[in-house]
């Protein structure tokens, strides 16, 4: 079924088909082994570096595929219907959260030694952001880095970080100057450093088949050279690069909408009640009329916000509306098609009880939807 848009040409559309036929083929069939072990295994990411699909923004030079935004929200729309969504969290903290910001603002030393294998598939990267005690409040953290010659000495420990059981190296968050925002830098830490521990593999409700753990840094040493970009921009460069994690975050939820959509169509003509399939009642046709007009408003935000972002690099606004939006959605979505299906949407056999239980992170993971509202309501209102 094709995705319809006045942004996509006939090279996204094969782009999609393709990753639509692999993700039915290769990855689908794995998904209730892999959310029972509770980890996807890391082959995965060699498996999409082999293909392209980590390094879909990054220079070719690194080993990257060159292209823009759009692929990337295809990917996520696509990479959902394996019904792991862990798989794609995994797989674009690796491709877009922790690595953009070397892509971007990385010296040529950092791009060999971190993006070119993380876009391989060969290293293991995670985002270090959100500590014990802060999370929304990026520029409060605690996590220090402190100038000892040629090294930063690190201290300190951060939680909820996805990857973080088995990544090769952190994209961390630490304060190497005064208090606030200013005092943030950002620093690439490898995880065989003498110091560095993962503490528990924290045990989730739902996207079961990814990692999400404790790490601890304890008078960690690495050398000067792996700071990203200026001393003090840290925060600026995490709030930039959050646009991308964010239209990632729309993504996945749109790609789980339209996933939603279909099984609530199979199931709701497949079942009757008192004499009617239940998409017959008419209490059920205007619900998912509702439904489908607030999901096509949702993608077509989230295509707004990644036009825009694509053109201009910022697009704040759009991406918090997209973010807040479609991830407020999804989770009125699946509640919905879970009532749908009645009993039967309680049950773990079926995809909806799946998708229920992962989106209930959708408001809170790459800034809450009360950060999200912030964020709009400053640049509109000031
Ligand atoms: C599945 C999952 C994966 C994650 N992966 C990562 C990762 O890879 N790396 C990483 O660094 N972090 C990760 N996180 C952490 C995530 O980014 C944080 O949970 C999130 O930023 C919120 O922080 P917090 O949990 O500390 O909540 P808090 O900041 O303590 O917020 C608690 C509540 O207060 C609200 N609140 C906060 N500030 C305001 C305000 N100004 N006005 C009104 N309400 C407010 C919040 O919206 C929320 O409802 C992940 C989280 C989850 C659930």
């Amino acid at each position: 079924m094709k995705i319809e848009s006045v942004y996509f040409d006939e090279e996204h559309h094969l782009f999609r088909e393709t990753l639509r036929a692999f993700v039915e083929k290769e990855l689908k069939p794995h998904a209730d082994e892999w959310e029972q072990a509770g980890m996807f295994p890391n082959e995965l990411f060699r498996a999409f570096g082999k293909l392209g699909y980590l390094g879909l923004r990054f220079p070719v030079e690194y080993g990257g595929q060159g292209l823009d935004y759009w692929y990337t929200v295809v990917l996520c729309e696509e990479l959902v219907r394996c019904q792991s969504l862990g798989v794609g969290v995994g797989l674009l903290v690796q491709s877009e959260m922790a690595t953009s910001v070397i892509n971007k603002y990385g010296t040529p030393e950092q791009k060999r030694e971190f993006l070119a294998p993380a876009i391989a598939g060969e290293k293991i990267a995670a985002l270090g952001i959100t500590e014990p005690g802060h999370g929304s409040n990026v520029a409060n953290l605690r996590t220090t880095a402190r100038r000892d010659g040629d090294d930063w000495v690190i201290n300190g420990s951060k939680t909820f970080i996805s990857n973080g059981t088995r990544a090769n190296f952190i994209t961390l968050a630490a304060r190497t100057g005064g208090e606030g925002a200013r005092g943030v830098s950002l620093i690439l830490v490898p995880t065989d450093a003498k110091g560095f521990s993962v503490g528990r593999a924290l045990k989730k409700m739902g996207t079961h088949s990814s990692d999400i753990a404790e790490l601890f840094f304890q008078d960690v040493r690495v050398p000067v050279s792996n700071l990203v970009g200026e001393p003090g921009r840290g925060f600026a460069y995490v709030m930039e690069l959050f646009q991308g994690e964010r239209l990632v975050l729309a993504s996945f939820a749109n790609g789980i909408m339209q996933a939603l959509w279909e099984e609530a169509l199979n199931y709701g003509r497949a079942r009757e009640v008192f004499g009617l399939p239940i998409v017959g009642h008419q209490a059920w046709r205007h619900r998912l009329a509702d439904l489908l007009t607030q999901m096509e408003a949702a993608r077509q935000l989230t295509y707004f916000a990644c036009d825009r972002l694509n053109r201009t690099a910022s697009a704040q606004k759009e991406v918090s509306m997209a973010k807040l939006y479609a991830c407020e959605l999804v989770k009125r979505v699946a509640e919905t098609v879970l009532q749908l299906h009645g009993g039967y949407g309680y049950m773990e056999e079926y995809p909806v009880c799946r998708f229920y239980r992962d989106v209930a992170a959708f408001g809170i993971g790459a800034g809450t939807s009360e950060i999200m509202r912030e964020i709009i309501a400053k640049e509109a209102i000031g």
